[in-house]
């Protein structure tokens, strides 16, 4: 599932090749999770704004036709490709946004994902999706104590929280194993029994988690249609994730592999405190 990490590697891909370009059509494929809210034509004769990101959604907001911008999500399956000319539509290519400079595809198997066209992120349809999100992870506004605040109204296991997305969004099952690795916290351990010093050591760890993973991903990517081959290149780097039985990097004792709400968790028992 394309996480926060391939999103923004995503964005960053396309961001500057977009800038400016004019809309010369709209292709819709099969259904996708939402439709698409407002008659392909009326995109057209639009130009393409810097490409924004909340979440794992994507904000392309469009000057002149219709306005607004369009709300993307790759949902369980999905990828965006950049293509200088497009080649005909496969079975899976379910959204074209052909323009001045070059055909944004979205191809998505599973078909999870959607485009939106909202009028802007304040109003719905956008704000209703957006309205759950919890804090960006590099938002200066999110600090250590606003982060332990927030922790302190949960009683919920931290992993579980993460998971969420409601306190802050990024951390992905990877990402949260990794970062609740590094700050040493058991992933059991209720939200409120997180301290202020822990607290600060977590949101530091999974910035600094979440930053590798996009740096790898930069690098690692060499087209934007390859929607796995990042988690696979970040797990060879990972410390406890899909580690069962090797050796904790930190203390050497055993990783061990649990399932916390059908999501399976990697961790040390022995260096991660409840
Ligand atoms: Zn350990």
């Amino acid at each position: 599932m394309p996480e926060l990490p391939e999103v923004e590697v995503t964005r960053r891909g396309i961001d500057e090749p977009l800038r400016g370009a004019q809309v010369l059509a709209v292709r819709l494929g099969k259904a996708l999770r939402w439709g698409l809210g407002v008659a392909p034509e009326a995109l057209v004769g639009a130009r393409v704004l810097p490409v924004q990101r909340r979440g794992k959604y994507l904000w392309l907001p469009l000057l002149g036709g219709c306005g607004g911008g369009l709300l993307l999500h790759l949902g369980m399956s999905g990828s965006l490709a950049l293509h200088a000319v497009a080649p005909p539509p496969g079975a899976h290519d379910h959204f074209d946004l052909v323009t001045s400079q070059g055909t944004l595809r979205l191809t998505d198997p599973r078909r999870f994902g959607a485009v939106v066209w909202s009028p802007s992120t304040v109003d719905a349809p956008a704000a209703t999706l957006l309205a759950t999100l919890g804090a960006e992870p590099f938002d200066e506004a999110l600090t250590p104590a606003s982060f332990h605040a927030a922790l302190q109204r949960h009683r919920a296991p931290i992993k579980a929280m993460l998971l969420s997305g409601r306190i802050v969004v990024g951390a992905g099952n990877i990402y949260a194993c990794e970062a609740l690795h590094a700050a040493a916290i058991h992933p059991a351990t209720p939200c409120r029994r997180i301290g202020p010093v822990r607290a600060a050591r977590l949101l530091q760890a999974l910035r600094e988690t979440l930053a590798q993973a996009i740096e790898l991903g930069g690098s690692t990517l060499r087209d934007f249609r390859d929607a796995h081959g990042m988690d696979g290149a970040f797990q060879q780097h990972a410390r406890v994730y899909g580690r069962a039985g090797e050796a904790c990097p930190r203390c050497g004792a055993a990783v061990r592999r649990i399932v916390q709400a059908q999501r399976a968790t990697y961790y040390c028992a022995a260096c991660q405190r409840p």
